[in-house]
């Protein structure tokens, strides 16, 4: 392994957060005044918890998450749930507080939102940015993932949400300038509801510069969901000899880690510019989370938009922390609780309610009828999972079969199913294209 946790990893962070000089940009954020109050959701999309130096990988150091976390009465956690595998129903789940098969926002559907097929929010829940404007917040949000759009629901109740033209164009100092041009226009005498979203983990991944320490010159970028020639397609399809195979899989994980500290150096940007105008000072509290993981060779499968709920696609960082200590978290913390503490700071009267909702349509339109699988939390302990044609309780070693599961998680699978086969595959299809998951 590449792993050397010293001096290679100071030169990787120089390389990594040293582009900006925060003070150079022409945005200056307001001075809160008297009435001012933060509440932030910070999004890292696409950040899995086991490849953070936060949760205990070595070769990626995570300053910002572990800072976030070391503040007074900050809660953290390495046994983040995302709500869903993919990014529209996560970001659903988050804003209402509501799991995917409650408040409907996923993939398919009929409703035409510029890329056809996704089924948006629906106007019935109510969101955070909807929840903070009635009670008079400005409403302020920033989006490097172009999912989290007006046209699917998500931009509800802000009176501002900023979206990046394309996946991967607002990386690291483009990410900080777009939020301090729009920071900049805030009333400092009002509190501010702010959403921000971190693409920088999520594909198109960039590059490993050569000379990188802890990376080498294989460690290239790659587009495996764009290219059914390359080597990730035939890593999944089983085409690959076994030492191949496990080439293959570092590749793709050195590129992803390095993906992973450019998240974690933009996470730094942005609450250095929090911390430096003054806006975590007085009352202020933030959650950062991610909306999912990514699969990294796990039996052979890549990428999110899964139904294979392994750990790597729903295992995500959790952290917590405000002007109040944070309350203990539980042994899972998810969508539900996230939405809690940014509401009211409390987790009383908020049972454990975080769960994962797979998409078995997904596995459809990608190819992978093969690998039925589904994951759902129902309560702290236990989590059924089902993957090629076998049940496991707990992660995918203890295996237990499906029909012994309660009565009320094979009924969500059985619901969950049918919607998938109702969709319009054709739409489908192409919405899958406008976001960049097929060819
Ligand atoms: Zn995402």
């Amino acid at each position: 392994m590449l792993v050397n946790r010293t001096a290679p990893l100071a030169a990787l962070l120089v390389a990594v957060t040293g582009v900006f000089v925060w003070s150079q940009l022409p945005y200056r954020l307001p001075s809160p005044g008297e009435d001012f109050e933060l509440v932030a959701l910070v999004v890292l999309d696409n950040v899995r918890a086991d490849r953070t130096g936060l949760c205990g990988h070595a070769r990626v150091p995570t300053p910002a998450l572990e800072d976030a976390c070391s503040r007074p009465g900050a809660a953290c956690s390495c046994a983040g749930v995302s709500p869903a595998p993919w990014t529209l129903a996560s970001h659903a789940s988050y804003f209402t507080g509501l799991p995917v098969h409650e408040h409907g926002a996923d993939i398919g559907g009929s409703v035409s939102v510029g890329f056809s097929t996704a089924r948006p929010l629906s106007d019935d829940p109510e969101t955070l940015a909807e929840h903070f404007r009635a009670r008079g917040f400005q409403t302020l949000g920033i989006s490097a993932n172009p999912v989290v759009s007006p046209e699917t629901g998500l931009a509800r109740g802000f009176d501002e949400l900023k979206v990046a033209p394309a996946f991967g164009s607002w990386r690291e100092g483009l990410l900080e300038e777009e939020l301090r041009e729009l920071l900049s226009r805030a009333d400092g005498d009002k509190p501010v509801f702010l959403f921000v979203n971190i693409i920088d983990a999520h594909e198109p991944w960039p590059p490993v510069p050569a000379g990188t320490p802890g990376f080498d010159a294989a460690h290239e970028a790659v587009f495996y969901k764009h290219d059914e020639d390359a080597l990730p397609w035939t890593l999944m399809n089983g085409h690959l000899s076994a030492d191949a195979a496990d080439a293959e899989k570092e590749r793709i994980r050195a590129v992803y880690d390095y993906a992973v500290a450019h998240a974690d150096g933009t996470l730094g940007r942005v609450l250095g510019a929090l911390d430096g105008a003054g806006w975590t000072e007085g009352r202020h509290r933030v959650v950062i989370t991610s909306d999912h993981g990514e699969l990294l060779g796990e039996e052979e499968l890549l990428g999110h938009t899964t139904p294979v709920m392994f750990d790597g696609v729903v295992g995500v960082p959790f952290v917590a922390f405000g002007s109040e200590p944070a309350p203990a978290l539980p042994s899972r913390v998810g969508a539900t609780e996230a939405h809690a503490l940014l509401v009211d700071w409390s987790l009383a009267g908020h049972p454990v309610a975080s769960e994962a909702t797979p998409n078995p349509g997904f596995s459809k339109r990608l190819g992978w009828e093969v690998h039925p699988g589904a994951a759902v939390w129902l309560d702290e302990d236990t989590k059924w999972l089902s993957h090629r044609g076998e049940a496991y309780l707990g992660d995918h070693s203890a295996a237990r079969p499906l029909d012994e599961a309660p009565e009320a998680l094979r009924e969500r699978l059985d619901a969950l199913r049918s919607l998938a086969s109702d969709e319009d595959e054709s739409g489908a299809t192409d919405h899958l294209r406008a976001l960049g998951y097929l060819e």
